[in-house]
């Protein structure tokens, strides 16, 4: 096949969906053929109840098997991935499941409708739930159950997948992310997904550009159309014409080019033009997130999310687990400063089967709230946090904080625990610094009170804007209203700031509105002192914060802040 094809005379040439794991490729598709229950014709044939029971049990010893080899390609390392895969074969392994489809088989339905009835019923109830992540357990009944359903009807994915393309797919499990690896697909395109399912946190720890929620992406497609799969602006062009190919491959070749410039920068200070410095650091999901921030060379770590080790455990983690996990951290940065936030539990973040159901999660009892009602789990916590402070370079983070008696609560139970681990001789860092997010109203309002309790201030934009402006922050549908550049937010940025000022303590902005590199020179013009980013947007930072002139910062930031229209060009 040539490299370009004629071009499909639409406008459905050019396709959107959301970028969940970023790069731009260019290649030949290769769609995925899952047996769906929706849509495909299957047929109501009867084999005998023998028959179709030998049938299923054929299907799940095969997909059982998947799993097992699927367990032995992924190093052991790899814990989110094993976990996602062993959670998902407890599904495999549930005999009174299979009774039930057993059952159905017994009332003379075909293995297919069976287990299709069965995982409708299980589903559905999933599918209602009001928590984000419990909904989200449903792509894992729903992989499951495509599996089954694939290998009752013989289609075999492992056959269907070329080397090298870039797949498309209605949906994709974590299995098949891992044997897309194994292939070196280049890209995955889907139609559904949810930004936060398990499948995307793979591709994105395998780096596979990624972009999910295009709608009929597998009928708009073909199989061997040639695409653009630009998975940071969220892009899709279908059969490109030649001066579409030549201006990505340019494209391509900037992004390499810039990303070995920009490594250029990361033992240099991080400073303006007239020297002034500025606390660049990491924000911390997973641990490719540490092995990165230390590749940077970055300042330390500016947020490490705990609560992933939630869901890495699939629990919650013991002391002596999360001991393990803080102190490798703390030594592999030492002796930079690493910020732990304690567990911010709650809202859209793990609630599974430790939280119980709430009308309005959001507004509910998350993060330091959730944290004091469950001393005993806070505690522990604390415990294992101020263990790993020996080494000094560790610093503790309090999330969703509105009262200054939240600070106070939690100061009095972590000298409880010091109290504890000094009767024990265990060693610690006594002047362990307590800071809190800025990511209420309240907090933000009594900045100045909070600013003589505590050590330290990180403003977390994401729950911010959503609580000043009254605008879920997961919902897709409010994302004009989720102005992160809301006059209102940058007075409030500006005014937090001024309170750490006046206290001489440090304020960071640690939220996603840190990555967007228009923003720094107001940020640094507003005060702020400490920015910490994800760590693929790092240098674009740095080298952003190179190129300012501090005075010049000051001067423009106070020149424009007070008319929102003035920045109307930041909006993205
Ligand atoms: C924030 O709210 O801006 C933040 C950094 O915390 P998270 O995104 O984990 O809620
Ligand atoms: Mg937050």
């Amino acid at each position: 096949m040539s490299e370009t094809q004629t071009p499909t005379n639409t406008k459905e040439r050019y396709l959107s969906g959301i970028s969940v794991s970023s790069g731009i490729v260019f290649g030949k598709v290769c769609i995925i053929d899952h047996f769906d229950d929706l849509s495909d014709q299957y047929s109501n044939e009867f084999a005998g109840i023998d028959v179709e029971k030998q049938r299923l049990k054929n299907a799940y010893s095969s997909v059982k098997k998947e799993y097992k080899n699927a367990l032995k390609i992924v190093s052991k390392n790899e814990k989110e991935t094993v976990n996602i895969l062993k959670s998902e074969m407890m599904i495999l392994e549930d005999d009174f499941f299979l009774r039930q489809i057993h059952k159905n088989i017994e009332k003379k339905i075909n293995a297919e409708n069976s287990v299709i009835n069965e995982f409708l019923k299980i589903e559905t109830k999933l599918r209602q739930a009001k928590e984000p992540a419990i909904r989200e357990k449903y792509f894992e009944f729903e992989n499951i159950k495509n599996k089954i359903l694939n290998n009752l009807q013989n289609l075999n994915l492992q056959k269907q997948i070329e080397n090298n393309s870039i797949v498309i797919a209605h949906s994709i499990s974590p299995i098949e992310v891992v044997q897309l690896k194994r292939r070196k697909v280049k890209a995955i395109i889907t139609e559904l997904g949810g930004i936060t399912s398990h499948f995307v946190i793979l591709a994105r720890s395998y780096k596979i550009p990624t972009i999910i929620g295009v709608s009929n992406a597998t009928e708009l497609i073909k199989n061997n159309d040639l695409v653009i799969v630009n998975a940071i602006d969220s892009e899709i062009i279908i059969n490109p014409t030649e001066e579409e190919i030549k201006l990505y491959k340019k494209k391509i070749t900037e992004i390499k080019e810039k990303h070995k410039l920009l490594l250029n920068l990361k033992d240099q200070p991080t400073k303006t033009k007239d020297d002034y410095s500025v606390n660049l650091f990491c924000n911390i999901n997973n641990d490719e997130d540490i092995e990165e921030s230390i590749k940077l060379n970055s300042g330390g770590l500016g947020l490490v999310r705990t609560e992933t080790l939630v869901m890495k455990y699939s629990k919650l983690p013991s002391v002596e687990e999360q001991f393990k996990n803080y102190i490798d951290i703390a030594e592999k940065l030492y002796p930079k400063q690493v910020i732990f936030r304690a567990f911010d539990l709650g809202s859209d973040k793990y609630l599974d089967d430790i939280l119980t159901k709430e009308e309005n999660p959001a507004l509910g009892l998350r993060g330091i709230r959730y944290l004091l009602k469950n001393k005993e789990l806070f505690a522990n916590q604390l415990k294992a946090i101020l263990m790993a402070s020996k080494l000094k370079n560790v610093k503790l983070m309090l999330p969703m904080i509105s009262s200054i008696c939240e600070v106070r609560k939690t100061k009095e139970l972590i000298n409880l625990v010091k109290a504890e681990l000094i009767s024990k001789g265990i060693e610690f860092d006594d002047k362990l610094p307590i800071g809190i997010m800025i990511e209420t109203p309240a907090a933000a309002i009594i900045a100045d009170e909070f600013a003589q309790i505590v050590d330290f201030f990180s403003i977390g934009t994401n729950d911010l804007v959503q609580y000043v402006l009254a605008a879920d922050r997961t919902n897709e549908q409010l994302s004009e209203y989720f102005n992160q550049v809301h006059i209102s937010i940058l007075r409030i940025i500006q005014q937090v700031a001024n309170a750490g000022k006046k206290h001489n303590i440090p304020v960071a902005i640690c939220g996603e509105l840190a990555r967007y590199s228009k923003m720094t020179e107001i940020f640094i013009g507003l005060g702020i002192n400490e920015l910490s980013v994800a760590p693929s947007s790092y240098l674009e930072i740095k080298q952003k914060i190179l190129s300012i002139n501090y005075q010049d910062a000051v001067r423009y930031t106070n020149s424009i802040i007070n008319n929102e229209e003035n920045y109307d060009f930041i909006k993205y």
